[in-house]
Formats: structure tokens, sequence, C-alpha cells
């Protein structure tokens, strides 16, 4: 059975005093997560202070991260700036919020794949795209700035249809089943299957400790990509609970 990746991207939800006792509160019950494939997304900020206080060898990424390594860019974050397993790039709400296209994407994409860092790459239509029938030609816009080669890379694609993020509204398993085949059938179309076993495929979207068993029985599903229930303890050890490795 394959092991199932679980990604608490924890957005902007817990200060550094309340990421540190969710911290605590891991380390206190820490015989759960072993064994487990966890990457934690703190604010950037949060980072420094999880990883001093993470007792378990947990993995800890960026939620996202500047298209240049070092310079005069105010406010921003480099993926060189601190040592990290993953970093998640063109998550909707960097695509709505703060208005990021595919080109500023594909320089993040650039930028951690320049790096040790493994990317996780967000894609997914909004509701108005899917009621368009535009699902499809979405994912495939969102898909063309891949790499022509991932010169053994890793790389995640986290299909998340953004109607689905934080509403409640998670799609059915066969929509997440058919659209997965769609994304894994475009990845088969530009990649070697060298580079296609260096290729995880998540879903994200309202995934809970109620929905994920369910969820999992999407044989294509490699791991989540979970946000406000992963930043609750309680919510979080009852999601992890319920992997079977
Ligand atoms: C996300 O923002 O990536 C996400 C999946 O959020 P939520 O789990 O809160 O829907």
């Amino acid at each position: 059975m394959k092991q199932i990746t679980i990604a608490a991207n924890w957005k902007m939800y817990l200060d550094e005093s309340s990421s540190v006792d969710l911290i605590d509160k891991l380390n206190a019950e820490k015989e759960l997560f072993l064994n487990k494939d966890i990457i934690i997304f703190p604010s950037h900020t949060c980072i420094r202070s999880v990883k001093d206080h993470l007792d378990i060898d947990l993995k800890i990424g960026m939620q996202d991260c500047d298209i240049h390594n070092k310079g005069a860019f105010t406010g921003s974050s480099s993926i060189s700036s601190i040592d990290i397993h993953s970093c998640i790039v063109g998550h909707s709400e960097r695509r709505i919020i703060y208005k990021e296209g595919n080109d500023v994407i594909a320089e993040k994409l650039g930028a951690v794949l320049a790096s040790k860092a493994d990317p996780i790459l967000c894609i997914g239509e909004t509701l108005e795209e899917k009621n368009d029938n535009l699902t499809e030609s979405i994912i495939n816009s969102q898909l063309s700035i891949l790499p022509k080669d991932l010169k053994g890379r890793n790389l995640t694609v986290a299909y998340e249809p953004v109607w689905a993020i934080g509403s409640g509204d998670v799609p059915s398993n066969e929509y997440i089943h058919q659209m997965l085949s769609y994304i894994k059938n475009r990845l088969k179309s530009l990649y070697s299957d060298t580079d296609l076993e260096n290729i995880k495929l998540f879903y994200g979207g309202s995934v809970d400790a109620d929905n994920l068993n369910n969820l999992i029985g999407v044989e294509l599903i490699d791991g989540f990509l979970i946000g406000s229930a992963s930043a609750n303890f309680e919510k979080f050890k009852d999601i992890v609970k319920q992997l079977k490795l």
C-alpha cells in the first residue's frame, strides 16, 4: 500500500506562539506522527520557531517564495533563505488575491527547481470556469508552465478546485478521479516514465477527518493538501489517526 502524504498548509492562520503551541501538542503525542509522511507549511515568519521546537522528523515547507534568490525585494522571501523540504507555488489564493498569473508562477516554479526544495504546483478551476466547461482548458494552461524535463527532480501537482477550498463543498470521488486521470494523462504526454515516477498527485479542498477516509479511496491520490483543518491540533490529529502508514 502506498504511503499517503499530508501537506499541512497553515496559511496565515497561526502566529508564532500558536504555531509553537501546535508543535508542542504534536511533540506530546509524537507516537501518532512518527513514520507518517507529513509536511508542515507554517507562515514564513514562524518556520524557524517551528523547526526549533519540532521534536519529530517531520518535513517543513514554504507556502510561497519569490522569483528571485536575493536582493532588493522588500517584504519578500527567497526559497534559498532557509533550508526547507518543499515549496507551494500557484496556490489559488496567490493566483486570485495576489493576481499571480502563469508567467509569475512559472518563474517561482523555476526558482524552486533551481533550489534543493521540491515544488508543489497547485492547479484547479474556479466555480465559474467549471460551470462554463472550462476546467480542462484551465488545467492545461496551468500545466503548460511545467519544464520539459524534470532532470530527476520531484514534483507534486496538487489539484485543488477553487470552489472546494474552504467551502466544505468536496467533489465526489468520481469527479476527483476524472480530473486526476486527466492531469495524469497530460503529464504522461509531457514526461518520460522515469520523470513520471517522481511525480505525485495531491487533492486539496475542504479535506477533514470526516471525509479523508472516503477520499483515500481515490486510487490516483498520493496525498492531500489541507488548509484550515491542519491548523487545529485536534482536527489534524483526527486526520493523521486515519492514515494506515
Ligand atoms: C488550501 O488552501 O490549499 C486548502 C485545501 O484549504 P482548505 O483545506 O481549508 O479547503
